[in-house]
């Protein structure tokens, strides 16, 4: 054999186990998840939601899934994101006086909003970004804060008005970007249909229309999810953080007709759950008038029920408490009550969440039952490859959801 048809034979086989060598790295993952604000379990059954319909066949589905207490938006985003439950991540609820910092949070107050001290836990864009992977958000709870000094390679302001297909075409842009910049991990969110939930009820005309209008939208996200040279490889979760139940006028409990507002620090968090900081010596007094309160529970620090995972955190103050299902807690100075609500208890089923996830690391046609959001986390980190940070979820919950 000639000398130089030697070095080509092995230069080519050289070049053949390159590449042999190329394809057997395993491919770094793709995640996009969005939640749909306020989405409850049951909406496709009294709504036509094709595409979510085909989402049950193309991949998987859970019988619902179990939001944390209190099931508001601010601590199920960033339970979803952390695997933590909101008495452990430390958003424990929309609104809430954190003693640590001797500072009040509000989802209006973009100060605080902004501010990592806030922000317990490790969240999911902060493993991926710590552990060489990019991440991307397009509005989720905590995502505006540096937490552990990380924010993700990609983020936005909250802007309520920006729509719904504009974030669809970021998406789609992110994805398209070279692999080098394009981030594998996305979460992304929209709005609806909790807003229109609370304005008309869940079993309005008005939340249907929406909830038909949200699956035409999703029918969008895929179409353009499609034209992406990678859509095989790309997973997909689309959840929520909480249901809506129906709330009235005729079910209402004025709190300050049943305690002395003067004997308290500070009353906090939100319709229907309520965080209470009572004035030295007025504890016993206080609680006893609201344990005599009807329609409502109330539950010193670390005497709620275990099952409800909460109360232990010291921003959860003094005294919880919260209304039964369906019913709401005003004060005479505010008592508007809307037609629909949630942060109701975890157990009552109006307040369960929607989970569809499809892509090439999950099972198709497959029915999970009803799982905690603490377990998404967990989930994400396994299909990602990623070492996750201690959480309150586990793998083991879910992991039958996979190939
Ligand atoms: P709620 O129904 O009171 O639990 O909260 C839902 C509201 O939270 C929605 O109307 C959203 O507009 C709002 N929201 C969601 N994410 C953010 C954010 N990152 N910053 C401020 N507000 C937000
Ligand atoms: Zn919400
Ligand atoms: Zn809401």
């Amino acid at each position: 054999m000639k000398k130089e048809f030697l070095l080509f034979l092995v230069s080519v086989s050289l070049l053949v186990f390159s590449s042999c060598q190329k394809k057997q790295e395993p491919a770094k993952p793709y995640l996009i998840m969005l939640s749909l604000d306020g989405f409850r379990w049951d909406y496709p059954a009294y709504a036509n939601t094709p595409v979510l319909d085909s989402l049950q066949e193309a991949g998987v589905i859970a019988e619902s899934l179990k939001p944390s207490f209190p099931t508001k938006t601010f601590p199920n985003h960033y339970t979803i994101a952390t695997g933590l439950y909101p008495d452990h991540n430390g958003l424990v609820n929309n609104s809430f006086f954190a003693p640590d910092l001797d500072k009040f949070y509000r989802i209006s107050d973009r100060e605080a909003v902004e501010n990592g001290d806030f922000y317990g836990g490790e969240p999911i864009w902060v493993t991926a970004e710590k552990q060489n992977v990019t991440a991307a958000t397009f509005f989720w709870v905590g995502s505006e804060a540096k937490i552990e000094g990380v924010r993700p390679e990609y983020w936005y302001k909250y802007d309520k008005s920006v729509p719904f297909k504009s974030r669809v075409d970021t998406v789609k842009y992110w994805l398209s970007l070279p692999e080098a910049k394009r981030p594998h991990l996305i979460l992304w969110y929209y709005y609806q249909p909790d807003h229109i939930g609370h304005e008309a009820g869940p079993y309005s005309e008005e939340t249907m229309a929406m909830v038909e209008k949200l699956d035409s939208l999703l029918g969008y996200y895929f179409t353009q999810m499609r034209k992406l040279p990678r859509f095989d490889k790309l997973n997909f979760i689309i959840t929520s953080d909480h249901g809506m139940t129906e709330t009235s006028n005729d079910r209402v409990v004025v709190i300050d007709q049943f305690i002395d507002t003067a004997d308290l620090d500070i009353l906090t968090g939100g319709n229907p759950v309520l965080n209470i900081k009572v004035k030295p010596g007025e504890l016993e007094k206080v609680y006893r008038q609201l344990k005599s309160v009807p329609h409502i529970y109330a539950w010193k620090h670390d005497s709620v029920p275990a099952r409800l995972h909460y109360g232990h955190n010291p921003r959860t103050l003094d005294i919880i408490v919260a209304a039964y299902p369906g019913w709401s807690i005003v004060t005479s100075w505010r008592n508007r009550v809307g037609k629909g609500n949630h942060g109701y208890d975890n157990d009552f089923k109006d307040m369960h969440a929607i989970f569809y996830a499809a892509g090439p690391a999950f099972k198709k046609g497959f029915i999970h039952p009803t799982f905690e959001n603490v377990n998404i986390y967990p989930l994400i980190t396994r299909i990602m490859n990623l070492k996750p940070a201690p959480v309150d979820g586990k793998f083991e919950n879910v992991e039958t959801m996979l190939r």
